[in-house]
């Protein structure tokens, strides 16, 4: 993935954990928001025991906050890698900004440890999400879970296969934005063919496209997408296929509960998005 030197980037769409109110939310009334997270999470397959404990978080909002605060244009990757997160995250609203009519720009909050979301408490270990619920709607990641995507789910890992993951997210954003999540949440049933499926493949339907357009634009900080990244990319969406997970993890394939699909389906999915475009990408929620 190559970076446009003199793209500027913008800080403000990125933030730390925790965040006002003293980084604690009443949570007791949480199943909802757990059971949404439950959906919408998870691209990695990863266990929900972090989602819905109480007490404090131990992220460092401040810290977060001020690893980026530096990254002013595309160059600045170079120096900072830091910055890539906000190349990506710029990238992927800029195109959705032309591609969906009032399309709301939100932002990218890294954490480590435990963070309060409009969802209830989550920490780590559940991996990249996005928060559906009103007042929130932002992506939130450790970005240490880049390194377990290469050490534990064997992906080979790249600057593109970070940007599947995020772009992925905020394609639940889109869709949130276009109500297929309200449709996802009516039938929270499992398998291959359930809403909740196909809602995680329409992530990764969209985050193809972005990835087939993210140097489109001349402002973009992101000037060129090679083979070997879409490789990666794609890698990715194979890695955290709901078959291989469980096939390492428990030694057998259980395609009934399945919640994001499997290599094949995420691999296709990221496929159709890349070459059809956002349109295609409707279409698996029809
Ligand atoms: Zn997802």
């Amino acid at each position: 993935m190559q970076y446009n030197d003199n793209a500027q980037l913008d800080s403000s769409q990125m933030g730390g954990g925790g965040g006002g109110g003293g980084g604690r939310i009443a949570i007791g009334g949480g199943i909802g928001g757990t059971i949404l997270i439950l959906i919408l999470s998870l691209v990695f397959g990863v266990d929900l025991s972090g989602l819905t404990g109480g007490g404090s978080t131990s992220a460092d909002p401040q810290a977060e906050t001020s690893r980026y605060s530096q990254c002013r244009t595309g160059a600045d990757v170079r120096t900072n890698r830091d910055c890539r997160f906000v190349a990506y995250t710029n990238s992927i609203q800029q195109y959705w900004s032309t591609q969906v009519k009032g399309y709301e720009t939100t932002k990218t909050i890294t954490f480590t440890g435990r963070i309060s979301t409009g969802c209830g408490t989550a920490d780590s270990s559940v991996g990249p999400f996005y928060c559906p619920a009103q007042g929130d709607h932002k992506v939130y990641l450790d970005t240490g879970f880049f390194d377990q995507l290469q050490s534990q789910f064997g992906a080979r890992g790249g600057d593109a296969a970070e940007a599947y993951v995020i772009a992925h997210e905020y394609g639940h954003h889109v869709s949130n934005l276009l109500g297929k999540m309200d449709w996802a949440a009516q039938d929270r049933s499992t398998g291959p063919n359930s809403r909740g499926v196909k809602i995680e493949l329409q992530a990764d339907c969209f985050a193809g496209a972005w990835l087939a357009h993210a140097s489109d634009d001349p402002n973009s900080p992101i000037t060129q997408v090679t083979q070997d990244d879409v490789n990666r990319a794609l890698d990715a969406a194979a890695a955290v296929g709901d078959d291989r997970i469980q096939q390492k993890s428990q030694g057998q394939v259980t395609p009934e509960t399945w919640t994001h699909g499997s290599s094949q389906q995420r691999q296709q999915a990221t496929t159709t998005g890349f070459q059809s475009g956002p349109n295609a990408c409707l279409q698996i929620t029809q």
